[in-house]
């Protein structure tokens, strides 16, 4: 879909909703890992206990006292362009691609009031992303397709960015910001929104984002970086079965090529944080997840060498896991538009 160059909004704003559409392809997983945020949490951002940020109308499903059209009543507003107040857009789930089939829709949210039909998630997206202050992407899901968007799928889902185009711009003049992870982690999600509210709020600069257009501050780094463990693997002292303190690289751990701060950050409160906490890092940030690192529970590709080369061949080792590193990054090629189904699917009728 072609983008909007030019911003249409002046800032600062100073009051705006949050139009969160949890409609997509997933488990709503993302919102519930949202409540246990911390830094901010989100009921601070909400209450307005955040110096210097705008005023926030949270509207999300899950976490809604609102029900039925109460509480699609701004959405529907925002859809025809008379929401009083600017509004941020959340997307939580794969974009299923509806025009691979004849007949029936993937996913839907509400219905049209005149005939009565739902309204496909993707017309939702298509009527309110323009007008959208910016637009984020919780989770893997709707950051790259995720779980959904695996070889074979019958729906031809994809990534928010696949579907609206990744040169998006919003109303504001911003890129589409990913916030990958399956769930998200919480405290990222609250954060990177933080900072779009204050950027909005025109007290930040414009949110540096990578090339997949995740926050760098947060996904600059690799999980075998932050990860309790990584002394135990520097001295080859590997766990060979669950329930060790060593490291899990034998295990199937992908961490020294996934992007991601989980093991640094914890998962909540500082606490936990997939290898820390004895599960294998298994990719859930990354494009590529899950196709390109499976089968899960196997040693990595390449770990074995990369083991026992140790020290003495680091340089050598940190190309290779660059060279994983770059393939993990790019998306499978059957995420995209169009009415072609390119994920191998078989209708087994
Ligand atoms: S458990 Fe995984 S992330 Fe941690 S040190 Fe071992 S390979 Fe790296
Ligand atoms: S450490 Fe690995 S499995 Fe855990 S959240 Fe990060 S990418 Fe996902």
């Amino acid at each position: 879909m072609a983008s909007t160059p030019s911003p249409e909004v002046t800032l600062p704003i100073n009051e705006l909703d949050i139009l969160w559409i949890t409609a997509g392809l997933s488990c709503d997983g993302d919102s519930v890992s949202v409540t246990a945020a911390q830094r901010p949490a989100i009921e601070d951002v909400v209450m307005g206990g955040i110096p210097g940020l705008p005023k926030v109308n949270l509207h999300n499903p899950v976490l809604a006292k609102a029900v039925g059209e109460e509480f699609l009543a701004p959405f529907r507003r925002a859809w025809r362009g008379e929401n009083q107040l600017p509004y941020v857009l959340v997307v939580e789930g794969s974009i299923p691609n509806e025009e691979v089939k004849d007949e029936g829709y993937w996913a839907a949210w509400g219905e049209d009031p005149e005939t009565r039909q739902p309204i496909l998630t993707t017309t939702w997206i298509d009527k309110l992303a323009p007008r959208a202050v910016a637009v984020v992407a919780i989770g893997t899901c709707a950051a790259y397709g995720g779980i959904h968007a695996m070889a074979g799928n019958p729906t031809g889902c994809m990534g928010l960015a696949d579907y609206l185009g990744w040169d998006y711009r919003s109303a504001a003049g911003l890129p589409i910001v990913n916030v990958p992870g399956c769930p998200v982690q919480p405290d990222n999600f609250m954060e990177t929104v933080t900072y779009l509210l204050y950027e909005l709020a025109g007290m930040a600069p414009i949110i540096p984002l990578d090339a997949k257009l995740r926050p760098t501050w947060l996904f600059g780094k690799t999980a075998h970086e932050g990860c309790d463990r990584a002394g135990y693997y520097e001295q080859s002292d590997f766990a060979l079965e669950y329930g060790s303190p060593k490291c899990l690289v034998k295990l199937g751990c992908w961490g020294p090529v996934v992007n991601c701060n989980v093991p640094k950050r914890g998962w909540m409160d500082g606490i936990g944080g997939c290898p820390n906490v004895g599960g294998i890092c298994m990719t859930c940030t990354m494009p590529g997840f899950p196709d390109k690192f499976m089968p899960f529970m196997d040693e990595p590709p390449g770990s074995s060498l990369s083991v026992a080369g140790g020290y003495a061949y680091g340089r050598v080792i940190r190309n290779l896991r660059s060279l994983t590193n770059m393939s993990g990054n790019q998306e499978p090629k059957w995420r995209h538009r169009g009415p072609a189904l390119t994920t191998g699917y078989q209708d087994a009728a």
